[in-house]
């Protein structure tokens, strides 16, 4: 080590003198001293490492009690926090996906609050199940006989072929042996629940009979999986479920001629983003309800709670009633079981379904989907004059445009809808940077996207709240660069 590496490095602050700057001693008010002290170890053994790789020519103590600082407010924020949505993915998968009504979210402050009728039928004063909270609902909804939500729509996919496909043959086209978002894979899926998967057809075309030549005594299952964000056009057909059905009832009067105990053939469509209404938005990108799925014979569909359905993150299995009485009994219900607060949200969803215009309206994520383009660029004129209102024309110039924006989630990924945005045109700074600011400088990431040079906030995904939030984080942006 030379002589001057160590003359830098004998003048580093102890951690001991960083506590006892004002600045950061003033911070102790607001965290246990350990994590203070944490802090200001992390910010001299920063400047520690810099000066021992020989990229530091002179330490400022100012820079370590400011480092300090720095750390010690980050750790006073929450991880998990508020963000302004403003790229126009409306079930945006890394954003949380949808949004909860206010009836929902009333009913999980209710549920967090105190106690609760989790598992108590206070009728019959006795021991309930919490299943019952949102079974008739689903029922009257669907036109199920019996339903069950578990906490996701991988873990109800994984309980459906754990309990009628493990140890059986599960058939399945090869065109819709998609991976969805988030690494949720059917053929992992199958191995882990220990379903043998028969792929039959091509990529892009399978055909009934492909099915029927893989049906045998030792299957179990005829499975059909929404392709999700995948589509392909053209030359494709794919296997409806109304046909998978009368494949299932030649194949269950066959075995009951020879067994009356045996086993039935199943079908089961994994529906994904859960639709529940025929909603014009839907009808062009072939989007069946759950509804169908059922009355073209499936006996179990599954679909997610905070896909296309606007509620809490959940999975739901709808179907036969003996089938989805051996589902509760299995022992994977147990482990994949939905927790009081998103059973309230979820069941406070379901009840602004029972009418349907009302839901169209109150549960945001159909709202955003449905609003009229004319509505959505009058929220984008505010946005206009809120950030005119308070960053300067010698920063930036706003104008309104047309835009696209998408459902997300894997959901109706062909289906532009049609939208209006704030453009920023910087005029100090640039889009980058400035996107880079309003994300990670902020307690409330404000989420927008960059075109061609300028900065665009969609204003399909915003709140009325959001754009004070967004005039506020560009005032910011251009205050730091002065
Ligand atoms: C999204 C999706 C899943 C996974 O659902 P999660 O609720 O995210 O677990 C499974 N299958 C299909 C077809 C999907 O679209």
């Amino acid at each position: 080590m030379d002589a001057s590496t160590t003359e830098l490095l004998r003048s580093l602050p102890s951690v001991e003198e960083v506590l006892q700057d004002p600045q950061v001693s003033a911070l102790g008010a607001l965290m246990p001293h350990d994590i203070l002290a944490e802090c200001a170890r992390k910010a001299v053994g920063d400047i520690r490492e810099r000066v021992l790789s020989g990229s530091l020519s002179k330490v400022d103590q100012e820079v370590i009690t400011f480092a300090a600082c720095r750390r010690a407010l980050d750790n006073l924020r929450p991880s998990l926090r508020r963000v302004v949505n403003a790229t126009g993915v409306i079930i945006h998968t890394n954003l949380g996906r949808s949004v909860l009504a206010e009836e929902a979210v009333d009913a999980v402050v209710q549920a967090a609050r105190g106690y609760s009728t989790l598992e108590y039928d206070p009728k019959a004063m006795a021991r309930g199940s919490r299943h019952d909270h949102v079974e008739h609902l689903i029922c009257s909804l669907t036109g199920a006989e019996a339903a069950m939500a578990v906490n996701n729509n991988a873990a109800a996919v994984m309980m459906v072929l754990a309990e009628f496909a493990a140890g059986r043959k599960a058939v399945v086209s090869r065109g819709e042996l998609v991976e969805i978002g988030g690494s949720f894979r059917v053929p992992d899926i199958m191995a882990l629940s220990n379903a043998d998967m028969v792929e039959v057809g091509t990529t892009n075309k399978t055909h009934v009979d492909d099915f029927a030549r893989a049906i045998d005594g030792e299957t179990g299952m005829l499975l059909k999986v929404h392709p999700s964000n995948y589509r392909m056009v053209g030359f494709v057909e794919s296997v409806s479920g109304h046909e998978l059905r009368r494949l299932a009832d030649a194949e269950n009067e066959r075995r009951a001629a020879q067994d009356p105990d045996a086993e039935p053939l199943l079908v089961y469509e994994d529906q994904g983003s859960g639709v529940f209404l025929h909603l014009d938005c839907f009808k062009g990108s072939g989007e069946h309800t759950v509804s169908d799925s059922l009355k073209a014979g499936c006996d179990l569909v599954s679909f997610s709670g905070d896909k296309l359905l606007g509620g809490p993150q959940a999975g739901v299995v709808v179907g036969r009633k003996e089938l989805i009485a051996r589902l509760k009994a299995h022992p994977l219900a147990r482990a994949l079981r939905l927790d009081k607060m998103t059973l309230a949200a979820l069941e406070a969803t379901l009840r602004l379904y029972l009418d349907p215009e009302k839901a169209v309206v109150k549960v945001p994520t159909l709202r955003m989907l449905t609003e009229p383009a004319e509505t959505v660029r009058e929220r984008a004129c505010r946005l206009l004059s809120a950030l005119q209102g308070a960053v300067s024309e010698k920063d930036a110039t706003f104008d309104v445009i047309p835009e696209v924006a998408r459902a997300g989630g894997g959901s109706l990924p062909m289906y532009d809808v049609e939208t209006f945005a704030v453009r920023m045109t910087l005029v100090r700074g640039d889009a980058q940077s400035c996107e880079k600011h309003l994300i990670s400088e902020r307690t409330t990431p404000v989420v927008g996207r960059i075109k061609k040079d300028a900065v665009l906030f969609d204003a399909r995904t915003l709140a009325e709240e959001d754009l004070a939030e967004i005039a506020q984080a560009c005032t910011e942006y251009f205050a730091q660069l002065s």
